[in-house]
């Protein structure tokens, strides 16, 4: 763990708030290829997305970042551990038994407690996951040309959802 993360970029920045964050989100991307917005220095291929209540942007940054943003390092590294993880489980996630809806919609209950279903919009394809427990949902905002690109957007969004609990924040 390199302490001297925190030397550069944002880190030395005044105005910019050094703890007291918490993660919204966690994505892969294709790359190795995101500079982290807080140190500026690191590029990142798992990006955390991080809010603070006295900031206005969110901030994508790097496990090490995240971790002293929200003081807790070996909570970020498990959240991206668990985030990994479930890569595993997005292989299967078009062979799972999707059920139809009573609108003729295809759904699945995970055994997790989320209810992710996908519905065509005109000639394009959208998803809704939500939290069951909660009722926290997000719905998908990219049009999907297949019904197949929809589910897989669903499992994404749901999974960033597993790990970092917006409900726990509304
Ligand atoms: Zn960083």
């Amino acid at each position: 763990m390199a302490t001297e993360t925190t030397g550069t970029g944002k880190w030395t920045q005044a105005g910019v708030p050094h703890k007291g964050w918490s993660c919204v989100d966690i994505e892969e991307l294709e790359e190795q290829e995101h500079l982290c917005e807080m140190c500026e220095a690191r590029h990142v291929r798992f990006v955390h997305v991080m809010e603070h209540p006295n900031y206005n942007e969110t901030l994508r940054v790097g496990c090490v970042c995240a971790g002293h943003m929200e003081e807790d390092l070996i909570g970020a590294r498990k959240r991206e551990a668990g985030f990994k993880n479930d890569r595993g489980r997005r292989k299967r996630w078009l062979s799972r038994d999707w059920r139809v809806s009573s609108a003729g919609n295809e759904f699945l209950n995970t055994n997790d407690g989320f209810n992710v279903v996908v519905y065509p919009k005109g000639s394009i394809w959208g998803a809704r996951v939500e939290h069951r427990s909660s009722g926290y949902q997000r719905t998908s905002k990219l049009p999907y040309e297949s019904q197949d690109q929809a589910k897989l957007a669903a499992f994404d969004a749901m999974i960033g959802m597993k790990h970092s609990e917006p409900w726990l924040r509304r």
